[in-house]
């Protein structure tokens, strides 16, 4: 086999056979396979685009380069989520110690804020003693003393995805269905997820600007975990204002720990209910929508979400003091409500530039690497719908600089558009898009219970076609 070859009938709109597509793959993970020609497949791919089965066989080959963990000693069924990215999401903060207190384990890699987006390892390391770098010895034997375990990504796992990702970013070839949908499933499956909840973003703030795009990625992913034995939901979910009210790396986990104690934004609870509702129906924890909700809910008023916080949070190193006393979190020298220029409704609040602020405030990074500041954010007091009367706090800037403090006032007056007339409050889930296949998972059923009334999730099968391209 020569890579030449490969390259040529992909150009031409061949479908690639799974053992091409492998010696691509791990030919170039080993360095034999130059990036000249790994480039040139990309280009072909984004061009041609993948079919189905091409999109699968990529993402076990990608998964397959580096370590896959096995998590079955400890979770038989490992259920894990993933957001495409977003501005104030903090979901898994809150979504992995209520599915935890329900019986739930899940143990999982989760990465860093890039650009104006967040990351969940930063907002926990705002935690001193917080070990995001964890060994995989470390890893089960946390997972299995608290049912709980997060950390980065090592380097010796899918490197076919950093080298590809690496190539796809200085080449155009990034927003491509079947190459993001491998990129992101290939890493879940190598963290050991039989089953998986998308948390598929869709709106200004989002990686997909469009809702046909954003249902094209999840149908991809979906038919990825169907044609690989993976059951895979996927929650479309707006993202054109930030979820929930506080943006910035320790004002979001105030904010988590503020839910799991039961006074949190009912726009932020009310999408984690659905995430973690998701992931016991995948695990079969409940019987259906409604059920799942009043169990996470028990877990929440009784305090277990928030014990199972606490016990993992020690468990990673974390200083359990900082958690019970938030005024010892990092805190922002320049606190300054933001005076609303006139009044009237909020008919827009700019997701982007909001998380483009706080990252200039500090909150975020450029490059991978750079060095943030976990203090500084926003807590947003008006969101789209709001009637807000001229004066009144739009917001609140946390920051630690005065002249990134002017611009971001600046910016942040931008970011929201008026109207005179009332204005609907934006719908959380646009819509759960499920596919029917089967988990292999020692003793346990394989197919998932059927959708009831109610019940939010579209049951067909996503279309054969070929798998679209997406150019935005
Ligand atoms: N996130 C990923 O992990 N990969 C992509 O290609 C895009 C978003």
């Amino acid at each position: 086999m020569r890579a030449v070859d490969i390259i040529a009938k992909k150009r031409d709109g061949h479908p690639l056979t799974a053992k091409e597509i492998d010696f691509f793959i791990q030919g170039f993970t080993r360095g034999e396979i130059p990036d000249y020609q790994a480039a040139s497949l990309l280009m072909a791919i984004y061009l041609k685009g993948m079919n189905e089965q091409e999109t699968a066989d990529l993402t076990i080959s990608m998964a397959r380069s580096g370590k896959m963990m096995d998590l079955s000693p400890i979770a038989p069924l490992a259920v894990d989520k993933h957001s495409t990215g977003g501005v104030g999401d903090k979901t898994t903060l809150v979504v992995v110690p209520l599915v935890a207190a329900a019986g739930l384990p899940v143990g999982k890699i989760s990465g860093r804020g890039l650009g104006f987006t967040g990351g969940t390892l930063d907002k926990l390391e705002s935690i001193p003693g917080f070990q995001a770098n964890l060994s995989t010895e470390e890893f089960m034997a946390t997972l299995r003393d608290c049912g709980i375990v997060v950390v980065g990504q090592t380097a010796d796992m899918v490197p076919a995805d950093g080298k590809l990702y690496a190539l796809r970013d200085v080449t155009a070839t990034v927003s491509n269905i079947s190459l993001i949908a491998s990129s992101i499933m290939s890493k879940k499956i190598a963290s050991g997820a039989n089953a998986i909840v998308l948390d598929v973003k869709v709106g200004l703030g989002a990686f997909m600007h469009t809702r046909e795009e954003a249902i094209a990625l999840a149908r991809a992913m979906v038919n990825i975990g169907q044609a690989l034995n993976r059951r895979v939901v996927a929650v479309i979910s707006d993202m054109n204002q930030p979820l929930g009210q506080a943006v910035g790396n320790a004002l979001e986990l105030k904010e988590a720990i503020a839910t799991l104690h039961g006074h949190g934004p009912t726009d932020f609870l009310e999408h984690c209910l659905v995430i973690a509702g998701q992931m016991l129906l995948l695990a079969n924890r409940a019987p259906d929508a409604q059920q799942a909700r009043e169990m996470l809910l028990h877990e929440l008023d009784s305090g277990r979400a928030w014990h199972k916080f606490r016990d993992w949070i020690v468990g990673q190193g974390g200083d359990q003091a900082y958690i019970d006393d938030l005024s010892l979190l990092p805190q922002a020298t320049l606190v300054e409500a933001l005076p609303s220029p006139r009044s009237g409704y909020v008919a827009g609040l700019d997701a982007m530039e909001v998380g483009l602020t706080v990252a200039l405030l500090g909150g975020g990074r450029a490059r991978k690497g750079d060095p943030i500041d976990h203090a500084v954010g926003v807590v947003l007091a008006k969101k789209i719908g709001d009637y807000v009367k001229k004066g009144e706090a739009l917001l609140t800037i946390h920051a630690n600089d005065e002249q990134k403090l002017a611009d971001a006032r600046r910016r942040l007056l931008d970011a929201y558009s008026w109207s005179d007339e009332p204005v609907e409050h934006p719908p959380l889930t646009h819509e759960i898009i499920s596919s029917r296949s089967s988990v292999m998972a020692e003793g346990l059923p394989t197919e998932p219970s059927p959708p009831r009334s109610g019940d939010l999730r579209r049951t067909e099968e996503a279309p054969k076609s070929k798998v679209q391209n997406s150019k935005r």
